[in-house]
């Protein structure tokens, strides 16, 4: 199923002459309504007559997280506070939250969004769905829980918190599909487990997001409900989640690019890379009201193809992220990304994909630690055997990273679990 296969399936050259009109519009508005930009452009000589048409696009400035911080809370709107509906925020761990409104439209639209991802990934209006995102400045809970509403599936909107509850409604309501970070879907499918509940289930169907995840964590938890996971991508600046979706091929995901215009740069020149080559993802927002961005920085690390999928969707498709530009670590003059460990502990098949990675300095120089859940199958209290497979993950690592890494076995379920977004790094250099 296709929600709006007029979009979803346009024609590249249509495409590309409606995003024109709809940049030219954008730069328009935001030249004259927020001084921010205006200002901008005015500083490297640009005027809204010279964007003409979407390969104009690289001669406006970037917009960076650091430049809504700075414009705390509202110095970045559009529109007169009085069209602004909604309010969500994003906590920083460095300074101020950043904070987006969405007017009337934007909810609409953003709903749209939702509603197409979800039936991407083969969500209707016959399904029972628990949202176990978390609800409030967050964008995740109320986000897909509107597009859930829009597709005219049953809602139930748990947030997180309560698993036991989570599980015993999953059970009794018969619920069929379920949106949550992936990790807390591992945890859910651990407690199932755990209970011998695993066989009462009538789901079929996860949308995960809001963390990084890698394919071979997609396919455990396929694996370990027997259903369909899929990636849904987004962030609060541009909206929150549905700005992507991995369709049933999962080949990458689908980008609404009639709302979210994509770049994919060379996060150090700033310059677009080839088709299908690694670099930072950049989005311009091309219909947005509450608060527009021009070329968003977001950090991730991907790459784009404009390939027509096998689904039938002309719409672009980015590759699973590698990481974050800001999530990577410089351990030792390496770039070293968790979803690298992630990745490598997957495909040992000893190990959950449940892990700690505690950096540190000793004598100047950077340690890695990276703490590593046995499954319970492999937990032997045989010191040998523990000790070989200490070392089979160090070599693993040291494959994957480049960097030695000291691993350190730790029993099953002893890292600690979260309902919102993991945490998998502890960087005690920060702290000095
Ligand atoms: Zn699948
Ligand atoms: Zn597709």
């Amino acid at each position: 199923m296709i929600w709006n296969e007029a979009k979803e399936c346009m024609s590249r050259d249509e495409k590309i002459v409606l995003q024109g009109a709809r940049l030219v519009k954008t730069v328009d508005r935001v030249y004259h309504s927020v001084p921010f930009y205006r200002k901008k452009m005015q500083n490297i000589g640009i005027e809204p007559g010279d964007i003409r048409d979407i390969t104009d696009l690289e001669k406006l400035p970037f917009t960076t997280k650091a430049d809504l911080r700075e414009n705390y809370p509202f110095g970045l709107f559009a529109v007169p506070q009085s069209e602004i509906v909604r309010i969500h925020a994003s906590s920083g761990t460095t300074g101020k939250a950043t904070v987006v409104g969405y007017t009337r439209r934007d909810l609409d639209i953003w709903s749209e969004c939702v509603a197409r991802a979800f039936t991407m990934a083969g969500v209707s209006k016959d399904d029972i769905i628990q949202v176990a995102y978390g609800y409030g400045l967050f964008t995740g809970g109320l986000g897909a829980h509107n597009g859930a509403e829009k597709l005219g599936a049953t809602v139930v909107p748990m947030s997180t918190g309560n698993t036991k509850k989570l599980t015993t409604m999953m059970i009794d309501f018969g619920a069929t599909a379920i949106a949550c970070t992936p990790s807390y879907l591992l945890h859910i499918a651990e407690t199932l487990e755990e209970n011998g509940e695993l066989d009462m289930i009538k789901l079929k169907v996860a949308i995960c997001g809001a963390e990084p995840w890698t394919e071979n964590m997609r396919k455990q938890i396929e694996a370990k409900l027997n259903i369909h996971a899929h990636d849904i991508y987004g962030l609060s600046e541009i909206m929150g989640p549905g700005v992507a979706c991995d369709c049933e091929y999962h080949k990458g995901l689908h980008v609404y690019d009639d709302h979210f215009l994509p770049e994919v740069i060379d996060p150090d020149t700033l310059l677009a890379v080839a088709e299908g080559e690694l670099g930072e993802l950049v989005f311009t927002t091309i219909t947005k009201e509450g608060i527009p961005l021009l070329r968003y920085r977001t950090r991730d690390l991907t790459s784009i193809s404009y390939e027509t999928c096998e689904c039938g969707r002309t719409l672009p498709r980015i590759s699973r992220f590698k990481g974050r530009s800001d999530d990577m670590l410089i351990i030792r003059g390496v770039n070293v990304f968790p979803s690298q460990v992630e990745a490598a502990l997957l495909e040992m098949g000893e190990t959950s994909p449940h892990y700690m990675m505690i950096v540190d300095r000793a004598n100047n120089l950077d340690t890695l630690e990276v703490q590593v859940e046995v499954n319970e199958r492999f937990f032997s209290d045989e010191i040998k055997e523990l000790e070989k497979l200490t070392k089979k993950i160090e070599h693993a690592l040291q494959q994957a990273l480049g960097i030695a890494a000291k691993v350190k076995l730790v029993e099953p379920k002893s890292i600690e679990r979260s309902m919102g977004k993991a945490v998998r790094v502890i960087d005690k250099r920060k702290l000095v």
